[in-house]
């Protein structure tokens, strides 16, 4: 899971995630030192793969189904499940001016 920068506090799961999906201009802040955290280009790129790499494939390649709604329904749900893993995977930056801290 995903830590501060600064602190060195982990991030909660469920604030990640929301963060993912809300508008991702706004930059996470870490709960405890306020902290301003924005996702690395390689983060917000993982990001949209986990969502939809897994929903291409499988109605791509792996369906077994003949009905395209139920095709498209798992897999939206497969893409719902790869977001799931976003926060695991995401990289975080200091959202600041010091480039040094930056990893
Ligand atoms: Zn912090």
């Amino acid at each position: 899971m995903q830590h501060c920068k600064n602190c060195h506090t982990q991030f909660k799961w469920k604030k990640v995630y929301q963060y993912l999906w809300g508008p991702i201009i706004k930059p996470l802040c870490c709960h405890t030192c306020d902290q301003e955290h924005s996702l690395t280009i390689k983060g917000r790129f993982t990001n949209s793969m986990l969502t939809i790499f897994p929903m291409l494939v499988f109605m791509q390649f792996l369906s077994p189904f003949q009905n395209i709604l139920l095709t498209g329904g798992i897999g939206f749900l497969l893409g719902i499940i790869g977001s799931l893993l976003g926060p695991y995977l995401v990289g975080f930056k200091l959202d600041d001016n010091n480039q040094s801290n930056m990893i």
